[in-house]
């Protein structure tokens, strides 16, 4: 068990930290990375919208926070040699990486099995599964460099049991899941590499709106309820907290 919520951060808790947030143009992923540079993280901004990236790194540079760094990618089309020239990048900026959170995702299709349409089932691994994973794999090397380094997948409630009508993104967080234990098991011998999967809970996004359209949104919590387990996850204060499936 974690103990998170009785976690209050530091305002200096993740100081001289590098962490990369995927998705981080809107949403949850908006708010993790602000959260993450407010308490002295540098934060690589990953995402395919450049314009939405850059709204974030102004309001982080509004905070007096440290700078940023943006790196854009399409994770529905993006490919090995994308991956490379990533991990490249951050070796050649920073050196290393402290901390990797997996946040982007699409919904896909509410609809039967039996009427989902097979290229969005393919888009959703390829965004929800195949990019976390190959992300991963390119940034291990730069994640041993770290004493400290922790990894996050950010899952779903339909990750742990699938529902009706959830098709390709429950099958999606499913994956993610298991890779979160594969990951986990092989680490905990080799390295210092702490791996865990967070389920946010109904969260007030675009993404929460296009599940539940009828839902009135004021009814849903805000993003910033989140800010304290990002954070636990990410300070030293979780070392040695891995394979573990939290749930906000
Ligand atoms: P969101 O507002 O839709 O944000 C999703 C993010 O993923 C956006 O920044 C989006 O970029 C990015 N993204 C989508 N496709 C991409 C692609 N092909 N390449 C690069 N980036 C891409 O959703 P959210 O609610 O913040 O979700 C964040 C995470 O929480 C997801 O993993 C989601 O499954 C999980 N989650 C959310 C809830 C909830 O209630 N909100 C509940 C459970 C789990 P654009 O801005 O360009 O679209």
């Amino acid at each position: 068990m974690t103990d998170w919520k009785n976690f209050s951060p530091k305002t200096n808790c993740l100081q001289d930290k590098v962490i990369a947030v995927t998705g981080a143009g809107s949403g949850i992923g908006s708010m993790i990375a602000i959260s993450l540079a407010c308490h002295g993280a540098t934060v690589i901004l990953m995402g395919r919208n450049v314009e939405k990236l850059e709204q974030t790194y102004d309001d982080i540079e509004s905070h007096n926070a440290p700078q940023p760094a943006i790196i854009p990618i399409d994770f529905e089309t993006a490919t090995q040699e994308e991956y490379q020239t990533i991990q490249q990048s951050i070796e050649d900026a920073f050196g290393r990486l402290d901390g990797l959170i997996h946040n982007a995702a699409q919904l896909g299709s509410r609809t039967s099995i039996a009427n989902y349409p097979v290229e969005i089932w393919e888009k959703l691994m390829k965004v929800n599964v195949n990019a976390p994973f190959a992300l991963t794999k390119y940034c291990l090397p730069l994640l041993q460099k770290s004493k400290t380094a922790s990894i996050v997948f950010t899952s779903s409630s339909v990750g742990t049991k699938g529902r009706a009508y959830w098709g390709g993104y429950a099958a999606s967080k499913g994956a993610l899941e298991n890779l979160m234990e594969t990951l986990s098991d092989e680490l905990t011998e080799t390295s210092a590499i702490r791996v865990n999967s967070v389920n946010p809970g109904a969260t007030r996004t675009d993404m929460r709106a296009q599940a539940y359209p009828a839902e009135d949104p004021a009814t849903v919590k805000p993003a910033t309820d989140l800010e304290p387990l990002f954070l636990y996850l990410m300070a030293d204060e979780s070392i040695g907290i891995t394979g573990q499936k939290i749930a906000y």
